[in-house]
């Protein structure tokens, strides 16, 4: 192994947690500093939009506690960012001065929600969510019987549509876009999404574009283009995420919007590791891609401390995640840009949350994308079909009949 003795650890998010873990699970024994800037010990952030809103009180985050990371040997140091990187001196500066050496870094300071200036400016009434703080402040808000609008038809606009019908509100979400959940989902899945959010009182607007937005008294009042008036008590906006690389452009490192990083997760400078949100990976097509899920961050973590460890990193598995939506689980795996896309079982939107069926997403004849849709537990099946390059045939993957367990 390396002579690598002493790391530090930017950003007590997923991917720093989890990098912590892989550190400690690959037997690395040295020193391990992590450096967080919010007041919280590392946190999931998949239930802010979901059960942090819907029940509080029953809602566990946390990732690592002040005793797990005591036995882990961590130093943790908590609301104190890192401002600035030395990268000819190894070291970090932090907000309050402290200064950290180090022998490898990892960068793992996720994003942040772009912002719409006009709407924050309006001064109240107007929310975004990332983090814990910005989930707790939208459950006094999110009443029955509150007019709330979702600007952006996202993964973050229609979580929080349907924890806001859970609650009764009136929601109506705002998508400029000719589709919802457009950047990772297929457009027959994204219609029947479309169709479930429509007939649970959701009122969607796609392709809509937004021309003003004022206060009237404790009213939002927000114009489109078009001339219509929409008004309500709050207005969320979930348009996306910008990474927090800003370190890393000041510290010289390759950067193109996110932090670039080779295979390794290693930065442009071989001593400073990037993970995460953050992150541009380059991939096995040429191109550098960043993934927004929690299943990456948790990858390249592990990417990252096999790397620092000499080990081999085993084959990524195809990319994957999950968005829970109106009782209804969705998973999603591989390419969701494949050509066709197959559906296993009966797709009823009217039949609601009791749907239950799969979907194969086929390029060339090959099975390279996959969705389930309540069907959680096929999940494992479609992604072995899709690591083992399998050929799609119509009579043996739709027939309902069969044990994708036995054809997978
Ligand atoms: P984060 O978890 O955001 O951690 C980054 C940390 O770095 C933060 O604590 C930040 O404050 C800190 N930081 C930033 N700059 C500095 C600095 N200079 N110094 C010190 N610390 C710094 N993914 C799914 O797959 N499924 C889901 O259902 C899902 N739901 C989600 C719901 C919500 C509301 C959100 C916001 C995200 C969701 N995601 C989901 C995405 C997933 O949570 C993220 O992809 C994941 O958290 C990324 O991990 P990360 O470590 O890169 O960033
Ligand atoms: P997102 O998934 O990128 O969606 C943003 C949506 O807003 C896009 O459809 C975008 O349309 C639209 N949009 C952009 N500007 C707009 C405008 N001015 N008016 C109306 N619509 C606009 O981002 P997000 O929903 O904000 O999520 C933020 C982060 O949280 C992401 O990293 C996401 O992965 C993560 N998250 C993940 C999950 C999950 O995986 N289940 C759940 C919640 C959050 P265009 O595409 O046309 O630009």
């Amino acid at each position: 192994m390396s002579n690598v003795n002493n790391i530090v650890i930017v950003g007590a998010g997923q991917a720093g947690a989890s990098a912590i873990l892989e550190l400690r699970g690959n037997k690395y024994e040295g020193k391990i500093t992590l450096i967080g800037d919010e007041s919280h010990l590392p946190y999931e952030r998949p239930p802010l939009s979901k059960d942090v809103i819907l029940k509080p009180e029953d809602t566990k985050i946390e990732i690592l506690s002040e005793q797990k990371l005591a036995d882990l040997g961590v130093e943790t140091i908590r609301g104190n960012g890192v401002m600035k990187i030395n990268a000819e001196a190894k070291t970090v500066e932090l907000l309050n001065g402290d200064v950290v050496a180090y022998d490898k870094l990892l960068l793992a300071t996720g994003g942040a929600a772009r912002r719409l200036p006009n709407f924050d400016a309006l001064g109240k009434h107007v929310y975004t969510l990332r983090n814990l703080e910005d989930s707790q402040a939208l459950v006094p808000v999110l009443q029955a019987g509150r007019r709330i609008i979702l600007i952006g038809g996202g993964v973050i606009g229609l979580e929080l549509a349907s924890s806001a019908r859970y609650k009764d509100c009136q929601v109506t979400v705002i998508e400029m876009g000719p589709m919802v959940m457009g950047r990772c989902s297929p457009q027959i899945l994204s219609e029947f999404l479309l169709e479930q959010h429509r007939q649970n009182q959701v009122d969607v607007r796609l392709e809509t574009k937004i021309a003003d937005c004022r206060l009237d008294g404790e009213e939002v009042v927000v114009t489109l283009e078009g001339g219509e008036e929409l008004r309500a008590d709050a207005v969320v906006y979930g348009i996306g995420i910008v990474p927090n690389a800003q370190l890393a452009l000041d510290a010289g490192l390759d950067v193109d919007v996110a932090i670039k990083v080779n295979e390794h997760c290693q930065t442009s400078n071989a001593d400073i590791y990037a993970a995460g949100d953050v992150a541009t990976q380059l991939r096995d097509c040429g191109n550098h891609r960043r993934v927004e899920t929690w299943e990456n961050a948790n990858l390249q973590a592990g990417i990252f401390a096999r790397h620092v460890m000499g080990v081999e990193h085993p084959k990524a598995n195809p990319a994957w995640f999950w968005t829970d939506q109106l009782n209804i689980n969705f998973q999603f795996v591989g390419d969701m840009a494949a050509a066709e896309w197959h559906i296993r079982g009966e797709m009823d939107a009217a039949k609601g949350a009791d749907n239950s069926f799969v979907m194969y997403g086929v390029t060339d004849g090959q099975i390279v994308g996959g969705i389930t849709v309540n069907a959680a537990k096929e999940m494992r099946h479609l992604k072995k079909m899709i690591s083992k390059n399998t050929a799609f045939d119509v009579e043996k993957h739709l027939d309902i009949a069969q044990d994708l367990r036995k054809i997978a």
